[in-house]
């Protein structure tokens, strides 16, 4: 059937056509993707692009890895005794990621980012009795109520419109503080004021989630040092940052160890894998609590075959070059896309870390979430509307970060980066 007719179905089956992602993103309002594969996709129209937008990070060995596949057949669904026992790959997932991840005493497997840093922000509060919790703009957590979806800054609290729209409560909107990315000072300001009523801070190491902010040692340094002379729980939600980047995520990258670790993404290699990681005598406020195990079961957690999933993929990440793969066409894109740029004397900020690209139109430096509104949306989206038009997937909403996978080769950077002098004259004239 073809594209049109099914995303018209998918509006009028499902609220606003898509269940995941972007919703209503112009000119790709009827994408049906039918099947996906190492680097690439393909629509229900047959159309292959070249995929550098990675369903937002999850599949870093790329679509459809043939490994992870083949374990998740095996485990199948036989053995999911969910309630009442843990299986042999949910003990040895656990382990290790602890192994892993430096500062991961034990662990909870979820199904999602969200429900990892849900979990984080409610061990938080259970352990210091306090309410309070320190995010950053241009942070992403997760769709639940606790970090308040799309609160990028405090001026813009849920996207501009107000609580009772969104369905989330007011209360918990003024439980959350929301401050300037790197910025030491603001947070040493927080703590002045409030730091007997902070419970959490929690950062994503390099906020992904609108644009890509590298962090200032110092900053990350200072979390720590708050949290721990405040008694308030440093949580690192590393759902993007760990493994996409390191095998011991960021914290192994800074050196700074957080309390709590939150993951995802590319554990599982787009199989729906969570985790929260973290201190023992936190970790085991989940078991010890009257009534605990009732407060984060989920049926779906440590199921067989994403637990196989998992497994998989952390074999082969620490088996096979992945990373030094994913960092050198990273570098490749990235300092190809800054000469393609200056070669057309278009002013541009091409940035990010390992696997994970963007180019922003404007003049550097971008400390802040406020930096990033230099960016010339209009340019940002013009051009990657136009690489759409070669076969290139880049999401064409302003901001969004790039990745490649261990699939992508240098024949795909090559083509990239052809595509990205078209494109950017076009939009740039
Ligand atoms: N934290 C971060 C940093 C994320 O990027 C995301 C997802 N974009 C989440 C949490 C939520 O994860 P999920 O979508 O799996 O619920």
């Amino acid at each position: 059937m073809n594209q049109r007719v099914l995303a018209e179905r998918a509006r009028r089956a499902i609220p606003g056509g898509v269940n995941s992602g972007q919703r209503n993103v112009p000119g790709l309002s009827d994408l049906v993707i039918a099947h996906a594969e190492g680097a690439r996709f393909r629509d229900a129209d047959g159309k292959e692009y070249l995929d550098f937008h990675a369903a937002f990070g999850p599949p870093l060995l790329g679509h459809n890895d043939p490994d992870v596949n083949a374990a998740v057949a095996e485990a199948g669904n036989g053995a999911d005794l969910c309630g009442v026992g843990v299986t042999e790959g949910e003990v040895e997932l656990a382990e290790t990621l602890a192994e892993l991840v430096p500062s991961v005493e034990r662990v909870l497997l979820t199904s999602t980012g969200s429900e990892a840093t849900f979990h984080a922000l409610r061990v938080a509060r259970a352990a210091t009795g306090r309410r309070l919790v320190v995010k950053f703009q241009g942070c992403y957590h997760g769709w639940h109520d606790s970090v308040s979806l799309n609160v990028i800054s405090s001026a813009e609290k849920v996207g501009g419109r107000d609580p009772i729209s969104t369905g989330i409560l007011p209360e918990v909107l003024e439980a959350t503080l929301v401050l300037p990315f790197n910025s030491s000072q603001a947070v040493r300001q927080a703590f002045a004021d409030h730091g007997a009523d902070i419970a959490a801070v929690i950062v994503e190491p390099v906020p992904h989630n609108v644009g890509c902010l590298l962090p200032e040692q110092e900053f990350l340094r200072t979390l720590r040092e708050e949290c721990t002379k405040a008694g308030s729980v440093l949580v690192f939600d590393e759902v993007i940052t760990g493994f996409r980047h390191h095998l011991g995520g960021w914290q192994a990258i800074s050196g700074v160890t957080p309390d709590l670790t939150t993951m995802g993404k590319a554990i599982a290699n787009g199989y729906p894998v969570g985790a929260l990681g973290g201190r023992a005598d936190l970790m085991d406020l989940f078991s010890s609590r009257p009534g605990g195990p009732a407060f984060f079961a989920g049926t779906y957690n440590g199921h067989p075959a994403v637990v196989a999933a998992a497994l998989a993929t952390l074999r082969k990440l620490r088996a096979e070059p992945v990373h030094a793969h994913v960092f050198a066409l990273g570098e490749r894109i990235r300092s190809g896309l800054t000469e393609v740029f200056d070669s057309l004397g278009i002013p541009a900020l091409v940035t990010g870390y390992g696997s994970v690209f963007v180019g922003y139109f404007m003049t550097g430096p971008a400390r802040t979430y406020d930096d990033l509104l230099r960016n010339d949306a209009n340019m940002f989206i013009g051009y990657r509307r136009r690489l759409l038009d070669h076969g290139i997937f880049e999401l064409p909403l302003n901001l969004k970060r790039s990745h490649v996978s261990y699939a992508h080769t240098d024949a795909d950077v090559d083509r990239l980066l052809e595509a990205a002098a078209v494109a950017a004259r076009q939009a740039g004239g």
